[in-house]
Protein backbone atom coordinates (compact mmCIF):
# COMPACT_ATOMS: atom_id res chain seq x y z
CA UNK A 1 0.00 0.00 0.00
CA UNK A 2 1.50 3.33 -1.28
CA UNK A 3 -0.28 6.50 0.51
CA UNK A 4 0.81 9.69 -0.71
CA UNK A 5 -0.66 12.93 1.13
CA UNK A 6 -0.70 15.79 -1.90
CA UNK A 7 -1.12 19.36 -1.58
CA UNK A 8 -2.27 20.66 -4.26
CA UNK A 9 -2.38 24.47 -5.24
CA UNK A 10 -4.15 25.15 -8.45
CA UNK A 11 -3.03 28.78 -8.76
CA UNK A 12 -4.51 31.45 -11.33
CA UNK A 13 -5.75 31.44 -14.69
CA UNK A 14 -5.60 27.93 -16.80
CA UNK A 15 -3.16 26.69 -13.67
CA UNK A 16 -6.97 25.95 -12.16
CA UNK A 17 -8.13 24.05 -15.17
CA UNK A 18 -5.12 22.21 -16.23
CA UNK A 19 -5.13 21.22 -12.52
CA UNK A 20 -8.93 19.84 -12.53
CA UNK A 21 -7.79 17.57 -15.00
CA UNK A 22 -4.45 15.97 -13.29
CA UNK A 23 -7.16 15.77 -10.04
CA UNK A 24 -9.11 13.54 -12.67
CA UNK A 25 -5.71 11.46 -13.37
CA UNK A 26 -5.41 11.03 -9.87
CA UNK A 27 -8.65 9.64 -9.25
CA UNK A 28 -8.65 6.97 -12.70
CA UNK A 29 -5.01 5.91 -11.43
CA UNK A 30 -6.41 4.97 -7.90
CA UNK A 31 -8.89 2.91 -9.71
CA UNK A 32 -6.95 0.97 -11.45
CA UNK A 33 -4.20 0.51 -8.70
CA UNK A 34 -6.10 -0.20 -5.65
CA UNK A 35 -2.78 -0.47 -3.70
CA UNK A 36 -2.64 3.21 -3.95
CA UNK A 37 -4.16 5.79 -1.85
CA UNK A 38 -3.91 9.43 -2.36
CA UNK A 39 -5.39 12.04 -0.22
CA UNK A 40 -5.81 15.25 -1.71
CA UNK A 41 -6.20 18.96 -0.07
CA UNK A 42 -6.94 22.03 -2.46
CA UNK A 43 -5.28 25.22 -0.95
CA UNK A 44 -7.00 28.04 -3.09
CA UNK A 45 -3.84 30.47 -2.86
CA UNK A 46 -3.28 32.30 -5.95
CA UNK A 47 -3.32 35.99 -7.72
CA UNK A 48 -7.59 36.18 -6.22
CA UNK A 49 -6.49 35.03 -3.02
CA UNK A 50 -4.05 37.94 -3.08
CA UNK A 51 -6.75 40.46 -4.23
CA UNK A 52 -8.53 39.41 -1.48
CA UNK A 53 -6.60 39.16 1.60
CA UNK A 54 -3.21 41.43 0.30
CA UNK A 55 -0.94 37.99 0.34
CA UNK A 56 0.02 35.44 -1.89
CA UNK A 57 -0.67 32.60 1.04
CA UNK A 58 -1.34 33.03 4.69
CA UNK A 59 0.72 33.22 7.58
CA UNK A 60 1.38 29.42 8.24
CA UNK A 61 1.33 28.19 4.46
CA UNK A 62 4.66 26.95 4.80
CA UNK A 63 3.95 25.09 8.20
CA UNK A 64 1.12 23.89 6.75
CA UNK A 65 2.58 21.87 3.11
CA UNK A 66 5.53 20.81 5.61
CA UNK A 67 2.65 18.45 6.81
CA UNK A 68 2.02 17.10 3.12
CA UNK A 69 4.45 14.86 1.35
CA UNK A 70 4.61 16.40 -1.86
CA UNK A 71 2.97 19.89 -3.77
CA UNK A 72 1.80 19.74 -7.06
CA UNK A 73 1.28 23.40 -8.19
CA UNK A 74 -0.53 24.81 -10.97
CA UNK A 75 0.93 28.01 -12.04
CA UNK A 76 0.40 31.42 -10.93
CA UNK A 77 0.57 35.20 -12.90
CA UNK A 78 -2.50 37.70 -12.95
CA UNK A 79 -2.26 41.25 -14.92
CA UNK A 80 -3.61 42.91 -11.56
CA UNK A 81 -0.69 41.70 -9.09
CA UNK A 82 2.85 42.63 -10.06
CA UNK A 83 4.88 39.70 -11.18
CA UNK A 84 7.89 40.15 -8.34
CA UNK A 85 4.35 39.79 -5.75
CA UNK A 86 3.73 36.21 -7.54
CA UNK A 87 7.24 35.04 -7.63
CA UNK A 88 8.87 35.82 -4.57
CA UNK A 89 5.61 35.38 -2.18
CA UNK A 90 4.56 32.09 -3.00
CA UNK A 91 7.19 30.14 -5.64
CA UNK A 92 10.14 31.43 -3.65
CA UNK A 93 9.15 30.74 -0.19
CA UNK A 94 8.39 27.28 -0.94
CA UNK A 95 11.52 26.14 -3.10
CA UNK A 96 13.74 28.07 -0.25
CA UNK A 97 12.48 26.71 2.63
CA UNK A 98 11.83 23.07 1.45
CA UNK A 99 15.05 23.53 -0.33
CA UNK A 100 14.15 22.42 -3.66
CA UNK A 101 17.66 22.79 -4.94
CA UNK A 102 17.04 20.43 -7.76
CA UNK A 103 14.76 21.85 -11.10
CA UNK A 104 14.44 18.27 -13.08
CA UNK A 105 12.90 18.12 -16.03
CA UNK A 106 12.50 15.70 -18.63
CA UNK A 107 13.10 16.51 -22.49
CA UNK A 108 11.56 14.01 -24.48
CA UNK A 109 10.11 13.28 -28.24
CA UNK A 110 6.44 12.37 -27.85
CA UNK A 111 4.73 10.33 -30.92
CA UNK A 112 2.09 12.53 -32.99
CA UNK A 113 4.24 15.92 -32.12
CA UNK A 114 6.26 17.98 -34.44
CA UNK A 115 9.14 19.32 -33.55
CA UNK A 116 10.77 22.52 -34.94
CA UNK A 117 13.72 21.19 -35.46
CA UNK A 118 14.68 18.85 -38.92
CA UNK A 119 14.65 15.38 -37.49
CA UNK A 120 13.81 16.49 -33.84
CA UNK A 121 12.07 12.82 -32.98
CA UNK A 122 14.02 10.27 -30.80
CA UNK A 123 14.86 13.30 -28.03
CA UNK A 124 14.97 11.82 -24.78
CA UNK A 125 17.41 13.44 -21.95
CA UNK A 126 16.95 15.23 -18.67
CA UNK A 127 17.82 18.27 -17.15
CA UNK A 128 19.19 19.16 -13.66
CA UNK A 129 19.24 22.96 -12.82
CA UNK A 130 20.55 24.14 -9.75
CA UNK A 131 17.68 25.68 -8.37
CA UNK A 132 19.26 27.63 -5.25
CA UNK A 133 21.98 29.70 -5.67
CA UNK A 134 24.02 30.69 -8.73
CA UNK A 135 23.44 33.30 -10.85
CA UNK A 136 20.22 34.60 -9.13
CA UNK A 137 21.44 35.97 -5.91
CA UNK A 138 20.64 39.35 -4.85
CA UNK A 139 23.90 40.36 -4.02
CA UNK A 140 25.45 42.93 -5.94
CA UNK A 141 23.85 46.71 -6.52
CA UNK A 142 24.43 50.27 -8.36
CA UNK A 143 27.30 52.52 -7.49
CA UNK A 144 27.76 55.97 -8.48
CA UNK A 145 23.75 56.92 -9.70
CA UNK A 146 23.54 59.74 -11.79
CA UNK A 147 27.39 60.04 -12.84
CA UNK A 148 28.95 59.31 -15.42
CA UNK A 149 30.76 56.49 -13.95
CA UNK A 150 27.34 54.79 -12.97
CA UNK A 151 27.51 51.00 -12.88
CA UNK A 152 25.92 47.88 -11.67
CA UNK A 153 27.37 45.01 -10.68
CA UNK A 154 25.43 41.40 -9.82
CA UNK A 155 27.29 38.58 -7.68
CA UNK A 156 26.88 35.02 -8.59
CA UNK A 157 27.41 33.01 -5.60
CA UNK A 158 28.30 29.40 -6.03
CA UNK A 159 29.02 27.32 -2.94
CA UNK A 160 31.15 23.72 -3.06
CA UNK A 161 28.01 22.03 -1.04
CA UNK A 162 25.68 23.74 -3.69
CA UNK A 163 27.42 22.86 -6.48
CA UNK A 164 28.13 18.89 -5.05
CA UNK A 165 24.64 18.64 -4.20
CA UNK A 166 23.08 19.20 -7.79
CA UNK A 167 26.08 16.84 -9.41
CA UNK A 168 25.17 14.43 -6.89
CA UNK A 169 21.44 14.67 -7.47
CA UNK A 170 22.46 14.16 -11.39
CA UNK A 171 24.93 11.61 -10.77
CA UNK A 172 22.70 9.79 -8.63
CA UNK A 173 19.75 9.85 -11.55
CA UNK A 174 22.48 8.49 -14.40
CA UNK A 175 22.87 5.75 -11.73
CA UNK A 176 19.22 4.82 -11.30
CA UNK A 177 18.55 5.07 -14.99
CA UNK A 178 21.43 3.17 -16.61
CA UNK A 179 22.89 6.42 -18.06
CA UNK A 180 26.04 6.41 -19.02
CA UNK A 181 27.19 10.23 -20.10
CA UNK A 182 26.76 13.57 -17.76
CA UNK A 183 26.75 17.18 -19.37
CA UNK A 184 27.73 19.69 -17.66
CA UNK A 185 26.87 23.40 -18.86
CA UNK A 186 29.90 25.68 -18.49
CA UNK A 187 31.83 28.98 -19.54
CA UNK A 188 34.97 28.91 -17.76
CA UNK A 189 36.58 30.74 -20.71
CA UNK A 190 35.18 33.46 -19.97
CA UNK A 191 33.62 33.45 -16.84
CA UNK A 192 37.17 32.47 -14.61
CA UNK A 193 36.03 32.66 -11.07
CA UNK A 194 32.37 31.23 -10.72
CA UNK A 195 32.70 28.88 -13.83
CA UNK A 196 36.44 27.48 -13.21
CA UNK A 197 34.59 26.54 -9.58
CA UNK A 198 31.80 24.92 -10.98
CA UNK A 199 34.02 22.79 -13.02
CA UNK A 200 36.23 22.14 -10.73
CA UNK A 201 33.65 20.75 -8.20
CA UNK A 202 31.59 18.71 -10.86
CA UNK A 203 34.43 16.90 -11.85
CA UNK A 204 35.53 16.47 -8.07
CA UNK A 205 31.93 15.04 -7.57
CA UNK A 206 31.63 12.60 -10.83
CA UNK A 207 35.04 11.08 -9.61
CA UNK A 208 33.86 10.48 -6.39
CA UNK A 209 30.26 9.04 -7.02
CA UNK A 210 30.24 7.68 -10.51
CA UNK A 211 33.72 7.54 -12.01
CA UNK A 212 31.55 5.22 -14.16
CA UNK A 213 29.92 8.29 -15.75
CA UNK A 214 31.48 10.38 -18.88
CA UNK A 215 31.58 13.51 -17.72
CA UNK A 216 31.55 16.05 -20.61
CA UNK A 217 31.68 19.44 -19.84
CA UNK A 218 30.33 22.03 -22.75
CA UNK A 219 30.65 25.75 -23.09
CA UNK A 220 26.64 27.61 -23.01
CA UNK A 221 27.19 28.85 -26.23
CA UNK A 222 28.48 25.71 -28.22
CA UNK A 223 25.84 23.73 -26.36
CA UNK A 224 22.77 25.85 -27.12
CA UNK A 225 23.73 24.93 -31.01
CA UNK A 226 24.10 21.18 -30.12
CA UNK A 227 20.81 21.18 -28.64
CA UNK A 228 19.68 22.27 -31.64
CA UNK A 229 21.83 20.33 -33.83
CA UNK A 230 22.23 17.21 -32.23
CA UNK A 231 19.74 16.98 -29.05
CA UNK A 232 19.86 12.93 -29.40
CA UNK A 233 22.95 12.61 -28.23
CA UNK A 234 22.01 14.12 -24.39
CA UNK A 235 21.64 11.64 -21.58
CA UNK A 236 21.52 14.12 -18.36
CA UNK A 237 22.26 17.74 -18.39
CA UNK A 238 23.77 19.23 -15.27
CA UNK A 239 23.41 23.01 -15.33
CA UNK A 240 23.68 26.31 -12.93
CA UNK A 241 20.91 28.15 -12.28
CA UNK A 242 20.84 30.33 -15.21
CA UNK A 243 22.21 28.20 -17.43
CA UNK A 244 19.89 25.65 -16.59
CA UNK A 245 16.80 28.20 -17.14
CA UNK A 246 17.67 28.81 -20.60
CA UNK A 247 18.50 25.45 -21.32
CA UNK A 248 15.43 23.79 -20.34
CA UNK A 249 13.22 26.17 -22.16
CA UNK A 250 14.80 25.78 -25.29
CA UNK A 251 14.98 21.69 -24.16
CA UNK A 252 11.13 22.23 -23.91
CA UNK A 253 10.66 23.89 -27.17
CA UNK A 254 12.73 21.53 -29.30
CA UNK A 255 10.06 18.51 -27.99
CA UNK A 256 6.86 20.37 -29.08
CA UNK A 257 6.39 23.15 -26.71
CA UNK A 258 5.14 24.67 -23.49
CA UNK A 259 1.74 22.43 -23.30
CA UNK A 260 3.83 19.46 -22.73
CA UNK A 261 6.52 20.63 -20.42
CA UNK A 262 6.43 19.11 -16.86
CA UNK A 263 9.12 20.13 -13.89
CA UNK A 264 9.73 19.33 -10.50
CA UNK A 265 11.37 21.03 -8.10
CA UNK A 266 13.23 18.60 -5.68
CA UNK A 267 14.28 17.96 -2.27
CA UNK A 268 16.27 14.98 -2.63
CA UNK A 269 16.83 13.73 0.52
CA UNK A 270 13.11 14.01 1.52
CA UNK A 271 13.37 16.29 4.64
CA UNK A 272 10.91 18.58 3.02
CA UNK A 273 8.23 18.36 0.32
CA UNK A 274 9.21 18.46 -3.42
CA UNK A 275 7.09 20.25 -5.89
CA UNK A 276 5.83 19.10 -9.16
CA UNK A 277 4.22 22.05 -11.58
CA UNK A 278 4.03 22.43 -15.59
CA UNK A 279 6.75 24.87 -17.39
CA UNK A 280 4.07 27.18 -18.78
CA UNK A 281 2.71 29.93 -16.51
CA UNK A 282 -1.04 31.00 -16.42
CA UNK A 283 -1.50 31.49 -20.06
CA UNK A 284 -4.03 34.64 -19.39
CA UNK A 285 -4.71 35.01 -23.56
CA UNK A 286 -6.41 31.29 -23.48
CA UNK A 287 -7.29 31.09 -20.18
CA UNK A 288 -11.07 30.75 -18.82
CA UNK A 289 -11.85 29.37 -22.93
CA UNK A 290 -11.05 25.67 -21.67
CA UNK A 291 -8.47 25.30 -24.30
CA UNK A 292 -5.41 24.49 -22.39
CA UNK A 293 -3.27 21.85 -22.75
CA UNK A 294 -3.19 19.52 -19.64
CA UNK A 295 -0.31 17.34 -20.30
CA UNK A 296 2.56 19.18 -18.77
CA UNK A 297 0.46 19.67 -15.69
CA UNK A 298 -0.34 15.62 -15.87
CA UNK A 299 3.03 14.81 -16.54
CA UNK A 300 3.98 17.01 -13.63
CA UNK A 301 1.42 14.46 -11.59
CA UNK A 302 3.56 11.58 -12.69
CA UNK A 303 6.77 13.15 -12.02
CA UNK A 304 5.37 13.37 -8.59
CA UNK A 305 4.44 9.80 -7.99
CA UNK A 306 8.01 8.82 -9.45
CA UNK A 307 9.23 10.84 -6.72
CA UNK A 308 7.20 9.02 -4.16
CA UNK A 309 8.79 5.76 -5.04
CA UNK A 310 5.88 5.07 -7.62
CA UNK A 311 7.99 4.75 -10.88
CA UNK A 312 5.59 2.33 -12.48
CA UNK A 313 2.85 4.84 -12.12
CA UNK A 314 4.79 7.53 -13.58
CA UNK A 315 5.17 5.30 -16.84
CA UNK A 316 1.89 4.67 -16.62
CA UNK A 317 0.57 8.03 -17.47
CA UNK A 318 3.35 9.09 -19.50
CA UNK A 319 2.65 5.96 -21.61
CA UNK A 320 -0.94 7.06 -21.50
CA UNK A 321 0.32 10.43 -22.56
CA UNK A 322 1.97 8.92 -25.66
CA UNK A 323 -1.02 6.75 -26.81
CA UNK A 324 -3.29 9.40 -26.68
CA UNK A 325 -0.99 11.74 -28.80
CA UNK A 326 -0.24 8.75 -31.13
CA UNK A 327 -3.61 7.63 -31.95
CA UNK A 328 -3.59 11.41 -32.68
CA UNK A 329 -8.01 12.00 -32.14
CA UNK A 330 -7.65 13.98 -29.07
CA UNK A 331 -5.48 16.97 -29.34
CA UNK A 332 -6.21 20.57 -28.14
CA UNK A 333 -4.99 23.77 -30.22
CA UNK A 334 -1.52 24.12 -28.97
CA UNK A 335 -0.48 20.85 -30.77
CA UNK A 336 -2.95 21.34 -33.83
CA UNK A 337 -6.21 20.29 -32.71
CA UNK A 338 -9.83 20.95 -31.60
CA UNK A 339 -9.87 19.31 -28.40
CA UNK A 340 -11.02 20.74 -24.89
CA UNK A 341 -8.72 20.55 -21.82
CA UNK A 342 -11.48 18.39 -20.14
CA UNK A 343 -11.11 15.88 -23.64
CA UNK A 344 -7.77 15.71 -23.23
CA UNK A 345 -7.95 15.06 -19.71
CA UNK A 346 -10.69 12.37 -20.42
CA UNK A 347 -8.74 10.76 -23.06
CA UNK A 348 -5.96 10.16 -20.64
CA UNK A 349 -7.78 8.84 -17.71
CA UNK A 350 -9.40 6.36 -20.20
CA UNK A 351 -6.55 4.82 -21.68
CA UNK A 352 -4.83 4.89 -18.17
CA UNK A 353 -8.18 2.54 -17.13
CA UNK A 354 -7.64 0.57 -19.93
CA UNK A 355 -3.87 0.14 -20.50
CA UNK A 356 -3.33 -3.09 -20.43
P1 LIG B 1 2.79 33.83 -16.95
O1 LIG B 1 3.05 35.26 -16.72
O2 LIG B 1 1.84 33.23 -15.96
O3 LIG B 1 4.04 33.02 -17.13
P2 LIG B 1 2.64 34.04 -19.78
O4 LIG B 1 1.90 35.16 -20.42
O5 LIG B 1 4.12 34.08 -19.72
O6 LIG B 1 2.03 33.76 -18.35
P3 LIG B 1 2.72 31.33 -20.47
O7 LIG B 1 1.75 30.61 -19.67
O8 LIG B 1 4.13 31.26 -20.08
O9 LIG B 1 2.19 32.79 -20.57
O10 LIG B 1 2.49 30.91 -21.98
C1 LIG B 1 3.11 31.48 -23.12
C2 LIG B 1 2.30 31.11 -24.37
O11 LIG B 1 2.12 29.69 -24.48
C3 LIG B 1 0.89 31.69 -24.36
O12 LIG B 1 0.54 32.12 -25.65
C4 LIG B 1 0.02 30.54 -23.94
O13 LIG B 1 -1.27 30.62 -24.42
C5 LIG B 1 0.74 29.32 -24.46
N1 LIG B 1 0.53 28.19 -23.53
C6 LIG B 1 1.12 28.04 -22.33
N2 LIG B 1 0.70 26.93 -21.71
C7 LIG B 1 -0.19 26.36 -22.52
C8 LIG B 1 -0.98 25.18 -22.42
N3 LIG B 1 -0.95 24.37 -21.37
N4 LIG B 1 -1.80 24.89 -23.46
C9 LIG B 1 -1.84 25.67 -24.53
N5 LIG B 1 -1.12 26.79 -24.70
C10 LIG B 1 -0.30 27.15 -23.70
MG1 LIG C 1 5.61 32.82 -18.74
Amino acid sequence: MTTIKMAVIPGDGIGKEVMQEALKVVKCVQERDSSLQITTMVFPWSSDYYLAHGRMMPEDALETLQKYDAILFGAIGDARVPDDVTVWELIMPIRKNFQQYVNFRPIKSLPGISSPLAGGNDIDFVIFRENAEGEYSDSGGRLYQQQPQEMTIQNTIMTRIGIEKIVRAACEYAQQHGKTKLTSATKSNAIIHSMKFWDEHTRKTVTQIAPELQLEAIYIDALVAYFVERPQEFEVVVASNLFGDILSDLGSAIVGGLGLSPSANLNPEKTFPSMFEPVHGSAPDIAGKGIANPIAQIWSLALLLGHQGRKDLEHLIVQAISKVLEEGVVKTADIGGQATTAQMGDAICQEIIHMT
